[in-house]
C-alpha cells in the first residue's frame, strides 16, 4: 500500500510569514491525469480548505482573463492556460488565502515533486520545512483538522464551514 503524506498548511503559512523569501517545495499528484495544467498539491488544498468560498467571489470578479471559476461544489479553480500571473486575485482576497508562488509563470521545477514516485515522495518530505510534511498512518480526521485531498495526501488546515441560516 502506498504511504500517505500529511501536509500541514497551518505550519506552512507560519513558515511563509516568518521567512517570506523562502522558496517552498510543492508537490504534484495526478493518478488519474489532469486536463487543466499543472496544479500543485498546495494550490488544490488552498482552494479546497483555506478559501472562504465568498458568495460573490472578488477574486473571480477581478481576474482580467476569466481564469478563475467555481466548480459544481463551489470550490474555486484556476485555468492555468488563461492565468497571466497578474496576482490581482491574491491582492483582492480579503482573507489572504492564496500563496503567491502558485501564480509564478515559471516555477522552480527542482522544487516540484511528483508524489506518484516513491523516491520523490521521500525527497519531498525531506525538502519541506521541519514539521510541515510527514508520513501519516491514519485517515481523514476532521476533529484534528485533517482532511483527505486524495488517496495519497492529507491536509491539515482550519476548514471554513459556512453556518446554515
Ligand atoms: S493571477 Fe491569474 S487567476 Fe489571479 S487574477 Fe491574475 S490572471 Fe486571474
Ligand atoms: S476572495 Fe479569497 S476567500 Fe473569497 S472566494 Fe476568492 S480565494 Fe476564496
Amino acid at each position: 500500500m502506498s504511504r500517505k503524506i500529511l501536509i500541514d498548511m497551518v505550519k506552512l503559512r507560519e513558515v511563509m510569514v516568518s521567512n517570506p523569501d523562502l522558496e517552498l517545495p510543492d508537490a504534484l499528484y495526478y493518478p488519474s491525469g489532469n486536463s487543466n495544467g499543472l496544479k500543485s498539491i498546495r494550490e488544490l488544498a488552498v482552494f479546497r480548505y483555506t478559501c472562504r468560498r465568498c458568495e460573490d467571489a472578488p477574486c473571480i470578479g477581478v481576474c482580467p482573463t476569466d481564469a478563475l471559476e467555481k466548480d459544481e461544489d463551489g470550490i474555486i479553480m484556476r485555468h492555468t492556460n488563461l492565468c497571466i500571473s497578474c496576482k490581482s486575485c491574491v491582492t483582492i482576497c480579503p482573507f489572504g488565502t492564496m500563496m503567491t508562488d502558485f501564480f509564478k509563470h515559471h516555477r522552480n521545477k527542482d522544487l516540484l515533486y511528483d508524489l506518484t514516485d516513491d523516491d520523490e515522495f521521500e525527497k519531498f518530505i525531506k525538502a519541506c520545512p521541519e514539521g510541515t510534511a510527514s508520513v501519516i498512518e491514519k485517515e481523514e480526521s476532521p476533529e484534528d483538522n485533517i482532511y483527505k485531498l486524495n488517496d495519497r495526501v492529507l491536509i491539515r488546515d482550519y476548514m471554513y464551514i459556512a453556518q446554515k441560516e
